[in-house]
C-alpha cells in the first residue's frame, strides 16, 4: 500500500490494450482493417500516391495548383510528381498569429529496385538486375515471393503501370538463397556478405523461345513483355520499378493483436495521418504530407529535403495574403515516423527506459540521429510539451522513446529538414519489430493510438 501513494511521482508506460474499455478495443481492431486493406494495394510512393487522391476526393478535396486562389473551408490536395501528395486545409483562425499544423509520414519502404538494364539470362534462368533501395538486410530478401511494381516510359512517351504478384493468380518473383548443405562458407562469413549486392538477381522466368537463335529465356520473356505492354527492351532505361514482397498484411498472433506486413515504416504512420486529415472538422490551417525518399536520405525532388515544401507552405500564405515568415515561425509539425521497438528476443542493444515497448502507443522521439545526438534536429523541451499537454488533455495513450542504446547504431527522420524551415518539430510513430525487413511487425493498439495523435493534434 505504500507503494500505491508514491506511484504518482513516478513514470510509467501502460499497456494501451490492457487500459481499453471493449468499446475502445473494437476501435482498434476495426482501424486495422482498414489499414491492412490499405498495406495490400499500396507498397509504392505512386500506389500511395493515388490512394491518399481518390480517398481525398471522395471527401471533397480538389486538386491544387501553386498560384491558385485559396479561401477558408478550402479542401485541396497538391501533387508532387506522382509521388507524394499534400492535404491542405484551409481553417478559419489567422495563421499569422496561429501557424499551421503539419503533419508529415513517409510513403517510399526499403525495397529492391531494378536496374536500368536488368534482364539477363544464365542456366535456364531468365534474371533481373537489381540495386538495392533503403537499409535492408539483404540475406532476408531471398527466398520469399516479390511482386513487380513501377512505372515504364515507352519510346512513344506513354507511361505503363505496372503489377504483377498480387493478386492470387498472378506469378511471383524469387531471390534464391544457397542450400544449408553447401552454406559452410557462406554462414562462417559475415551476415553483410551472406548475399552481396549483386546476388540479389530476381528470376523472372526459364521457358526458351525455340526459334531464337541465341538468349532464348530473356527473348521470351521480352516477347511475354511486349505482346503485353508493348515495350523492348530499351524501355527499361526510362522505368523506375521495384520489386517487393508480395506477402499480405495479416493479423499475428492468437488474440490477433500485432499486424504483419510489409512496409510498415512508414505506412502505418502514413495511414492513420491521412484518415486523421480526412476526419477532422477542424478551425486551424493545416497540412498532411506524404513524402518520398526518406529511406534514401529525403534526396531529390520528391524527398523532404527539397525547396517544394518551403514553396508549398509560401504558396498557401500569400494566397491567404500572409507573412510566410511569420507563418513558419509558428507553425508546429509532427514528423511521424516509425522508432525501433524493444525486442525481448535482443534486449543488448535497447536501453529499456527510453525504448519504445509494444502496445504502449505512439511514441514521441526528442531525438533521433546517431553517436552525439549528430543529423538530430533534437525539439525543444518547449514544443515536447506542447504535445505532451494535448494528448494528455485528450487522453491519448502514447510514450516517449529513443532509437536503441547510445553507441549502438542510429537514424534519422524528415524532422531535421522541417526544423530548417523554422518550424517547431517532434518525431512521434509506432514502434516497429524487426523494421526494415520483409514483413515487419506492429501492435494495432500503437496504430490505433498514432489515429488519435494525428486527430487531435490536427482539431
Ligand atoms: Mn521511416
Ligand atoms: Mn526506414
Amino acid at each position: 500500500m505504500e507503494k500505491d501513494k508514491y506511484q504518482n511521482l513516478l513514470y510509467n508506460k501502460e499497456n494501451y490494450y490492457e487500459k481499453t474499455e471493449e468499446s475502445e478495443r473494437e476501435k482498434i481492431f476495426d482501424f486495422a482493417e482498414g489499414y491492412k486493406k490499405f498495406l495490400n494495394i499500396c507498397k509504392t510512393e505512386r500506389e500511395c500516391t493515388n490512394f491518399a487522391i481518390s480517398k481525398a476526393k471522395e471527401r471533397g478535396f480538389s486538386e491544387y495548383h501553386f498560384g491558385d486562389k485559396l479561401a477558408k473551408g478550402d479542401k485541396k490536395y497538391f501533387i508532387n510528381r506522382d509521388k507524394g501528395v499534400s492535404l491542405i486545409k484551409i481553417g478559419n483562425r489567422d495563421i499569422e498569429k496561429e501557424g499551421l499544423r503539419i503533419i508529415v509520414a513517409h510513403i517510399d519502404s526499403p525495397r529492391i529496385d531494378l536496374k536500368q538494364v536488368p534482364l539477363f539470362e544464365s542456366d535456364g534462368f531468365c534474371y533481373l538486375k537489381t540495386h538495392y533501395y533503403g537499409g535492408i538486410k539483404k540475406y532476408q530478401w531471398t527466398t520469399i515471393p516479390l511482386s513487380l511494381h513501377g512505372v515504364i516510359i515507352k519510346k512513344n512517351g506513354e507511361k505503363v503501370n505496372i503489377n504483377i504478384g498480387e493478386s492470387e493468380s498472378d506469378p511471383v518473383f524469387y531471390i534464391s538463397d544457397l542450400l544449408p548443405h553447401l552454406s559452410r562458407t557462406q554462414m562462417a562469413g559475415k551476415a553483410n556478405e551472406i548475399i552481396n549486392g549483386e546476388q540479389l538477381n530476381v528470376i523472372i522466368g526459364g521457358v526458351p523461345l525455340k526459334d531464337a537463335k541465341a538468349d532464348k529465356i530473356k527473348i521470351n520473356i521480352l516477347k511475354i513483355l511486349n505482346d503485353k505492354y508493348g515495350i523492348t527492351e530499351e524501355d527499361f532505361v526510362s522505368s523506375e520499378l521495384c520489386v517487393v514482397p508480395a506477402m499480405r498484411a495479416r493479423d499475428v498472433g492468437i488474440d490477433r493483436a500485432f499486424i504483419g506486413g510489409y512496409g510498415h515504416d512508414d505506412k502505418s504512420c502514413a495511414y492513420p495521418c491521412l484518415e486523421a486529415m480526412l476526419d477532422v472538422d477542424n478551425e486551424i490551417t493545416s497540412i498532411c504530407i506524404w513524402v518520398d525518399k526518406e529511406e534514401i536520405g529525403s534526396e531529390g525532388n520528391t524527398g523532404m529535403k527539397s525547396k517544394v515544401f518551403e514553396d508549398l507552405i509560401d504558396e498557401i500564405c500569400y494566397a491567404l495574403g500572409c507573412n510566410p515568415r511569420q507563418v513558419r515561425g509558428r507553425s508546429i509539425c509532427l514528423s511521424c515516423d516509425v522508432d525501433g521497438c524493444y525486442d525481448p528476443n535482443f534486449p543488448n542493444v535497447f536501453e529499456k527506459k527510453n525504448t519504445a515497448l509494444i502496445s504502449c502507443g505512439a511514441c514521441m522521439t526528442k531525438f533521433t540521429g546517431s553517436g552525439g545526438k549528430s543529423d538530430s534536429s533534437d525539439a525543444s523541451a518547449e514544443t515536447v510539451y506542447k504535445i505532451r499537454k494535448l494528448l494528455d488533455k485528450n487522453g491519448v495513450t502514447w510514450q516517449t522513446s529513443e532509437l536503441g542504446k547510445v553507441d549502438q547504431g542510429g537514424g534519422g527522420t524528415v524532422a531535421k529538414f522541417i526544423s530548417q524551415l523554422n518550424i517547431d518539430t517532434i518525431d512521434i510513430g509506432l514502434p516497429v519489430i524487426s523494421m526494415h525487413s520483409p514483413y515487419e511487425l506492429i501492435s494495432k493498439a500503437d496504430l490505433y493510438s498514432m489515429y488519435r495523435v494525428g486527430f487531435e493534434f490536427l482539431r
